[in-house]
């Protein structure tokens, strides 16, 4: 069992979740991660019907919205322990947490209403569209604009990398309701654009927006589109908060349930591949005896081992705090910045760890190390997350 600096009652609930959770990933995902991956499939529907069953897409949501109710040590148990198997499977609910939480906090009760049930149980699958070819990390920067009509808003432009767009129902886009706002980050809204949802490997399916592949190191169980968004019609209800101008800061509050929700998979992607190294380390003979004898093998392990453990408890911190409705934006920062350097680290020696055989594609350990240089990347870079955290640090000392 793993040790939480909780009651140990509490830790008991997580523990089962936990269990719970691994015994799905071990009975249903571990025996196809592999082989789709290779063949840059996407993630069955069956897996992620069976999620919505468990109810993982609405963890964090209120039972009266239709979610489980729990908290965010439960999410990122969730996260962790799909990660541990399959990253994009792991992947799969960021979405959804990301609307449910938009619409948690700056909801219409009509919005709620309308689109919380379906997201917290699954059958309405999220998307969501911030970044643009020339904003990423500089989300104030963002053009794709929003024209005020009758009863709605066209929005015409480009948004890219957004994963899973294709077999999404919603998409959530950033959009620029006011072209000339007196600072950048004023002008911007938040949009619920309702779509067809296409199945694994079709296109997008809706008939103002076309989507373009964009090919991948890894994480392939999830396929990200460039979108192209010509004349799409929102009607006025699907404006976050029916008020325009707050997108950002809307946005800036889901990041650090994103940033937690981040370093939870990386802790599993390197906690699977931490165990396949440890496994491989018993069972591979060099100089008549197994490689974990060595004192170089044995110092990978203690290091990688306790560097997860680090991660681990410093993201479980950052949830704890979360959870008990303190100001966490520091502690996120940090759990996703050293958690990505971390999983960068053990995929990186877990692969050294198995040698030759550890660059070939017959083993997964390549797939893990693929899907582990993501997280300095996505869900902001890590020189994003070093600013932030930078920032916080200079207004606390
Ligand atoms: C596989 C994948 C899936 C993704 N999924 C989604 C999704 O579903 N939806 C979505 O909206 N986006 C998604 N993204 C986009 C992702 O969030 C962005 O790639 C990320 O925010 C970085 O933006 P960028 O790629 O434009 O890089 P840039 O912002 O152009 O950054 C380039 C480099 O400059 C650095 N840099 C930028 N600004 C600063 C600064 N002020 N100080 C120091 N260094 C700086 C960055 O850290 C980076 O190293 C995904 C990306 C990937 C790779």
């Amino acid at each position: 069992m793993y040790k939480y600096a909780i009651p140990e009652e509490k830790a008991k609930i997580y523990e089962e979740i936990r269990e719970q959770v691994r015994d799905f990933a071990e009975k249903e995902i571990r025996s196809i991660a592999h082989k789709y991956d290779k063949e840059d499939k996407e993630i069955p529907w069956d897996i992620i019907e069976k999620m919505s069953d468990f109810g993982y897409f609405g963890i964090l949501v209120p039972e009266k919205w239709g979610g489980l109710g729990l908290d965010y040590t439960a999410m990122a148990i969730v996260a962790e322990e799909l990660s541990r198997v399959w990253l994009s499977v792991g992947s799969v609910m960021t979405r959804n947490i990301i609307a449910e939480t938009l619409l948690m906090n700056n909801g219409t009760e009509e919005q709620k209403k309308k689109y919380l049930p379906g997201l917290a149980k699954g059958q309405i699958l999220a998307a969501a569209a911030f970044t643009e070819p020339n904003a990423g990390s500089d989300t104030a920067g963002i053009k794709l604009k929003a024209t005020k009509v009758d009863k709605g808003w066209i929005l015409s432009g480009t948004k890219t990398w957004c994963t899973f767009a294709n077999r999404a129902d919603i998409l959530v886009v950033l959009a620029r309701t006011d072209p000339n706002p007196p600072k950048r980050h004023l002008g911007l809204s938040i949009f619920i654009v309702e779509k067809e949802r296409s199945e694994a490997h079709e296109k997008i399916k809706h008939p103002n927006i076309a989507g373009e592949l964009i090919e991948t190191v890894g994480y392939h169980g999830m396929h990200c589109w460039t979108l192209h968004f010509e004349d799409v019609f929102v009607p006025d209800e699907n404006l976050i908060g029916i008020e325009p101008g707050k997108g950002f800061y809307q946005l800036m509050q889901t990041y650090e349930s994103a940033r937690i929700q981040t370093a939870a998979r990386a802790i599993g992607v390197a906690q699977g591949a931490f165990e396949l190294a440890v496994k491989y380390a018993k069972e591979r003979i060099q100089f008549e005896k197994p490689i974990a004898e060595f004192q170089l093998i044995r110092s990978k392990l203690a290091k990688m081992g306790t560097y997860i453990e680090a991660a681990r408890q410093l993201t479980y911190y950052a949830c704890m705090m979360k959870d008990t409705g303190k100001r966490c934006d520091l502690e996120a920062g940090m759990a996703k910045l050293y958690a990505a350097e971390m999983v960068e680290y053990v995929t990186s020696e877990a692969m050294q760890i198995f040698g030759g055989y550890g660059y070939s594609k017959e083993y997964e350990i390549e797939r893990y190390w693929r899907d582990g240089r993501l997280f300095k990347i996505f869900e902001g870079t890590s020189e994003i997350q070093e600013e932030v955290i930078a920032k916080r640090i200079l207004e606390i000392y």
